[in-house]
């Protein structure tokens, strides 16, 4: 049988995680998926957070273990049905969300890929993971899905549903902000373009100060 592996990026938000781990155990239940494990992967250092880092870290700890990986924010809180089976293609999770009255937002030429996705292992290593170098919020969901376009992949949606758990919104820091779109938008526009087979899941480099396996989640405190 298929093992999930369920990674989640994470700094300061108590609340939210007191919330996810029950409500998506007890979720996974009712979809009859036994076959898993959470890592939640909490930077420790004060830069920048880097969202897409922390979820190749999160794959680097679980892909020996696992075959399919899903990539959650941790303030999504999936809904009755929401499908976490196994995937032959990227799949975007998160179709329906509470913090868009349930509806897609209309964004990036219908190629929103943000809040929860999830891909096989084969797939996750075609397109080398996420890029290690987008600090600060932005972008880094959009990168990825072009790194799927530019290996060919198919990219899936379910329409699943999810409740967003409310947090101020981060403050975006303009010049990383143009960065990351930068980088992103070197991969969409160039369909030659092989760099992000540098920078990603076989470029990565950090430190892990603390590891807890607990029964119901690890906590992996990293410096990035
Ligand atoms: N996140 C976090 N701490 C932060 C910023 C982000 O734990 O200070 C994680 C968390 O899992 C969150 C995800 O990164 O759900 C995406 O960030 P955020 O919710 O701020 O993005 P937005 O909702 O604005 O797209
Ligand atoms: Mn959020």
């Amino acid at each position: 049988m298929k093992k999930l592996g369920i990674i989640v990026p994470y700094r300061d938000r108590l609340e939210h995680l007191k919330k996810f781990i029950p409500h998506i155990r007890e979720h996974l239940k009712t979809q009859n998926i036994e076959n898993y494990k959470i890592v939640v992967v909490e930077q420790l250092d004060e830069q920048s957070f880097n969202r897409a880092k922390l979820m190749n870290i999160g794959y680097d700890v679980l892909k020996d273990e696992c075959d399919y990986f899903c990539f959650h924010d941790i303030d999504l809180l999936p809904e009755k049905g929401a499908d976490y089976s196994w995937v032959d293609n990227p799949t975007h999770l998160s179709q329906y969300c509470s913090q868009f009255n349930y509806r897609m937002p209309d964004y990036n030429n219908g190629k929103i890929f943000g809040g929860v996705v999830m891909f096989n292992k084969t797939d996750f290593n075609k397109v080398n993971g996420f890029s290690n170098i987008m600090w600060g919020w932005g972008g880094e969901d959009d990168e990825i899905r072009s790194r799927c376009d530019r290996e060919g992949l198919t990219v899936d949606r379910r329409p699943n549903r999810y409740t967003s758990l409310p947090h101020k919104h981060a403050k975006v820091n303009r010049d990383e902000y143009q960065n990351n779109f930068k980088e992103w938008v070197n991969i969409r526009d160039d369909e030659e373009s092989k760099d992000y087979q540098t920078n990603g899941i076989n470029s990565l480099e950090y430190k892990v100060a603390q590891i807890k396996h607990g029964l119901e989640y690890s906590l992996i405190k990293v410096i990035l």
